[in-house]
């Protein structure tokens, strides 16, 4: 099975993401929508998936629909053999009915891609900022509590507190057990969700959380920190000693269990998540990869310097430099603290999100380097025909997919060099127009 905490994994792009986290609601909001508050919830488009998979046809959807109730049955003897009662599994599925507009959203494929600054523009912010430090003030007890019996930094978990939910004041508003009985009877994704779904019969058995409190995203995430049931069941700790493991009303069991999350992810105690870093313009810029470690040494070694003249304060970690924007943007070494934040959330932008506001709630600036603002980053649709154009020009991308990988990005250096510029591999609508012959 893959490993999947957070929604974002569901579409697998990393910066192209399905609004189905509060996180990714929060980024939403100033979009497009003209809803209103008080307008009833969108039904479902009636439309075939854009994932092309023979579950998601219309007429696919449908015959699942129909056959809810049939499926919910089949799924009972694996809810017995996790110790769910007859009479719960009857009162928790007995008025249960699909929610069809989640098979939009589990295929939806944004056009628009946001870049890393708009991201952490959202996320960390001087409100985000102060909000975090009144709740690091007030709920300091517990911090001081979780911090020594996990190890992990308190400012990191704060972070994720306000990411994930803006500290618990944006959720998600689907009932987690419709959700997930949805996706495990309905789409492509039932194979997994049905692992969901029965995690979110155990925790409503065991009394963990009441019925009316679990509620999240549309892929189930619920509580502050967007715990998925299964996440939940692998983490999820009583901190305050209740007898419950309350990661939705409780600060304290969901600040340890977040923490708990980390510390078994294996997080660094004492250790930074990384590092802004300055990338000079004569660098090699297909070092920037997720697959080179080397240690902060052996970067400093290629002039890879931190702003301001600062020091690394220890030299013997293993790091992997991020170029999220070219040239003209900030670099970062990327710690072993970060690969744990990685597998919190996924996604790059995130997870730096993460990183960056904790280093600001503990006082740290702002990023010294100013981010490329003036380019616009490539949709979808420009990112295949970059992609189509860079084949013509006869370099072997395999086939076009629309994401910039590290074929497509060697390419765009090859390119980039040849035309007498930076060869940093970001693909910029100038790159595209130059392709395109204009
Ligand atoms: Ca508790």
């Amino acid at each position: 099975m893959i490993a999947m905490k957070r929604c974002a994994q569901l579409v697998g792009l990393v910066g192209a993401v399905a609004l189905c986290a509060p996180a990714f609601a929060q980024l939403a909001q100033n979009a497009t929508s003209t809803v209103s508050p008080s307008a009833p919830p969108p039904e479902w488009s009636g439309e075939a998936g854009a994932s092309g998979h023979p579950l998601m046809t219309a007429e696919a959807i449908r015959a699942a629909a129909g056959n809810f109730r049939q499926c919910l049955e089949g799924l009972w003897p694996q809810a017995q053999k996790r110790h769910v009662t007859r009479a719960t599994y009857d009162a928790l599925t007995r008025d249960l009915t699909p929610d069809l507009r989640i098979m939009d959203l589990l295929d939806n494929q944004p056009e628009f891609t946001k870049s890393f600054w708009d991201y952490l523009d959202v996320l960390v912010n001087e409100d985000r900022i102060a909000r975090g430090r009144e709740m690091l003030a007030q709920h300091r007890a517990t911090f001081d509590a979780v911090e020594k019996a996990y190890g992990v930094d308190r400012h990191i978990l704060a972070a994720i507190w306000g990411v994930e939910s803006n500290y618990g004041t944006l959720g998600g508003e689907r009932p987690v057990l419709r959700s997930t009985a949805t996706l495990a009877c309905v789409g492509r994704r039932q194979p997994y969700f049905r692992e969901e779904f029965l995690s979110t019969l155990e925790i409503l058995q065991r009394g963990d959380v009441k019925p009316e409190r679990l509620i999240g995203s549309w892929a189930g995430a619920f509580g502050p920190t967007q715990f998925m049931p299964t996440t939940f069941k692998r983490f999820a700790v009583d901190f305050d000693g209740d007898g419950r493991r309350d990661v939705v009303d409780s600060v304290a069991d969901v600040m340890a269990s977040t923490a708990n999350n980390l510390k078994r992810d294996g997080w660094v105690t004492g250790a930074s998540w990384g590092y802004e870093v300055v990338v000079p313009a004569n660098f090699d810029f297909m070092l920037a990869d997720r697959a080179q470690n080397h240690t902060v040494a052996e970067w400093a070694r290629l002039g890879i310097t931190r702003p301001n003249n600062q020091r690394f304060p220890r030299t013997d970690e293993q790091a992997y430099l991020l170029i999220p924007a070219g040239v003209q943007g900030p670099g970062f070494l990327m710690l072993q603290n970060f690969r744990v934040i990685m597998k919190y959330n996924p996604a790059e932008a995130y997870a730096l999100a993460i990183g960056h506001l904790a280093d600001r709630l503990r006082g740290g600036e702002a990023f010294a380097q100013a981010w490329p603002r003036y380019e616009r980053v490539l949709s979808r649709s420009e990112r295949l025909e970059l992609q189509q154009l860079l084949a013509q020009h006869g370099y072997d991308l395999g086939e076009p997919d629309g994401q910039l990988g590290r074929k497509t990005r060697s390419a765009i250096r090859d390119y980039q060099a040849k035309n007498g510029q930076i060869p940093d591999g970001f693909a910029t609508v100038a790159i595209l127009e130059k392709l395109r012959g204009r």
